[in-house]
C-alpha cells in the first residue's frame, strides 16, 4: 500500500509498506480524511521523540472499517468511524489506575506515528477497536469529524486540566486549533472571562466565535504583562496552555492567582527545561498547580464529544480552512502545517470519492 511517512529526521516522503494485519481484537480501517497536526511537524522537524525511519505519519482520521478480528463485538466492516489519536491498551494497568493515555508507559497509548505506523495511508491499523472506535454519528461531516480525533479532545483535556469552574477568568495560551477547542471548552465548562492568546487574524475571529472575551497578541509584549492589565492586576484562576515554548510556563505562573491551576497540552518540542519563576511561585507556597496531560482517548470520550457536535453544542466547521480532494494532496497538507500561513487554521485531506466537492 502507499503511505506518507517519516523517512528519517527532517525528512518525510511517500513509501510502500505491507497492509497491516489484523489480530483478534484490532480493526483496520481506511481512511475517509485524515488531517496533519503540529505534532506531526514536531515528530519531523524537531525531532521531537526521537529519529524514526520509514514510519507512517498521522494520528487523525475518519475511517471505513474493512476488517475486524474474531473477538470484536461492536464493529463490522463497512462501519464508518471516529478514530481517536490515542488508542490506549484498555486491559493495560496503567489503564485500569485512570492513565489510559500511559498504558504500556509513558505516553505509550499514543501509538500512531509514535510506537507504530500512522494514518496517513491506504489502510491503518487500530488496536483494541471496541474500546478505541466509534461510529461516526448521523448528521455529523465525516470529513469536519477528523476534528474529533485530535483537536477537540486535547484542547477539552486543557480544560479539564486547569479544572476550569463556573465563573473562573480564564487563560488560554495558543489559538491554533488545539487551543480554539480550549477556548470552546472553557466556555462550555462555565468560563466568565476568556482571554486567548495568538495572532493569525483568521484564529482571533475563530477564538471569538468560540468564546473569547479578549484577544492578546504575544508580539505586544509580555503576555503577563498584558494580561495584568486587562485584569487591574488581579491574574486568572485558570491558564491553558496550548500554544508557545518551555518558556510560556513562567508567564503562565505569573498571571495565576494563588490556589488556581495551569493545564499544558502543548506538545514541548525543544528546550531542556521549563522554568517557573520562584517569586511568582509564592516562593514555593503560592498554591498554584502546574499540570500537562496528554488526552486520554478512548471510544467513550469519542461518543461523548461527537454527541456534543450532533446536539449543536459543539460546531467544528470554524476549524477547517484548507480542504484538499485526494491523498496525494498528503504531502502539500503538511507542508501547510509547517509553514503555518496566516489564513490557516487546519487543513484537511478527503480520501473518500464519495466525499470531495
Ligand atoms: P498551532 O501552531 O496552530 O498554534 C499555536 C498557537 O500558539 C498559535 O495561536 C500561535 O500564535 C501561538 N503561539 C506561538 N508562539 C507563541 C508564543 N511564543 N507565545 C504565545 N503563543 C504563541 O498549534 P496547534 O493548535 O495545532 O497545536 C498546539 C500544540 O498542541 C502543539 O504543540 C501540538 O503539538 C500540541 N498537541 C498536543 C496534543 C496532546 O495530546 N497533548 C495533541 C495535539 C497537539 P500565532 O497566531 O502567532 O500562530
Ligand atoms: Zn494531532
Amino acid at each position: 500500500m502507499k503511505a506518507f511517512a517519516m523517512l528519517g529526521l527532517n525528512k518525510a516522503g511517500w513509501i510502500e509498506k505491507d497492509i497491516p494485519s489484523c489480530g483478534p481484537m484490532d480493526a483496520i480501517v481506511k481512511p475517509i480524511a485524515v488531517a496533519p497536526c503540529t505534532s506531526d511537524v514536531h515528530t519531523v522537524w524537531e525531532g521531537a521523540i526521537g529519529d524514526r525511519k520509514d514510519m507512517i505519519l498521522g494520528h487523525e482520521a475518519t475511517g471505513e472499517i474493512v476488517e475486524v478480528g474474531s473477538l470484536v463485538k461492536d464493529f463490522k466492516p463497512g462501519d464508518r468511524v471516529l478514530v481517536p489519536a490515542i488508542t490506549p491498551d484498555w486491559n493495560a494497568l496503567e489503564s485500569q489506575a485512570g492513565s489510559s493515555m500511559h498504558s504500556g508507559g509513558m505516553l505509550a497509548g499514543w501509538k500512531f506515528s509514535n510506537f507504530k505506523d500512522g494514518v496517513f495511508a491506504e489502510y491503518f491499523h487500530v488496536n483494541d477497536a471496541d474500546g478505541n472506535l466509534a461510529l461516526i454519528p448521523e448528521g455529523i461531516d465525516p470529513v469536519e469529524a477528523t476534528m474529533l480525533s485530535d483537536m477537540v479532545p486535547t484542547g477539552f483535556h486543557g480544560v479539564e486540566l486547569a479544572d476550569v469552574k463556573f465563573g473562573d477568568v480564564v487563560l488560554v495560551i495558543g489559538i491554533g486549533p488545539v487551543g480554539l477547542m480550549s477556548v470552546a471548552g472553557a466556555a462550555l465548562a462555565g468560563a466568565s472571562y476568556i482571554y486567548a492568546v495568538g495572532s493569525r487574524p483568521v484564529c482571533a475571529q475563530a477564538a471569538k466565535a468560540y468564546g473569547a472575551s479578549e484577544i492578546i497578541d504575544y508580539h505586544n509584549g509580555p503576555i503577563a504583562d498584558q494580561v495584568m492589565k486587562l485584569t487591574n492586576g488581579k491574574g486568572v484562576d485558570r491558564v491553558v496552555i496550548a500554544g508557545g515554548t518551555v518558556d510560556t510556563f513562567a508567564e503562565a505562573v505569573s498571571v495565576l492567582r494563588p490556589g488556581g491551576t495551569i493545564g499544558n497540552v502543548n506538545y514541548l518540542g525543544r528546550g531542556e527545561f521549563v522554568k517557573i519563576p520562584r517569586t511568582e511561585w509564592g516562593v514555593g507556597m503560592g498554591h498554584k498547580t502546574i499540570k500537562g496531560g496528554l488526552m486520554p482517548g478512548g471510544r467513550l470520550r469519542m461518543e461523548k464529544l461527537a454527541r456534543m457536535v450532533s446536539a449543536g453544542r459543539l460546531n467544528l466547521s470554524h476549524l477547517v480552512t484548507h480542504r484538499f480532494n485526494g491523498f496525494e494532496y498528503m504531502e502539500d497538507a503538511l507542508m501547510l502545517m509547517k509553514d503555518k500561513p496566516k489564513d490557516l487554521i487546519k487543513p484537511v485531506v478527503v480520501v473518500a470519492k464519495d466525499l470531495m466537492k
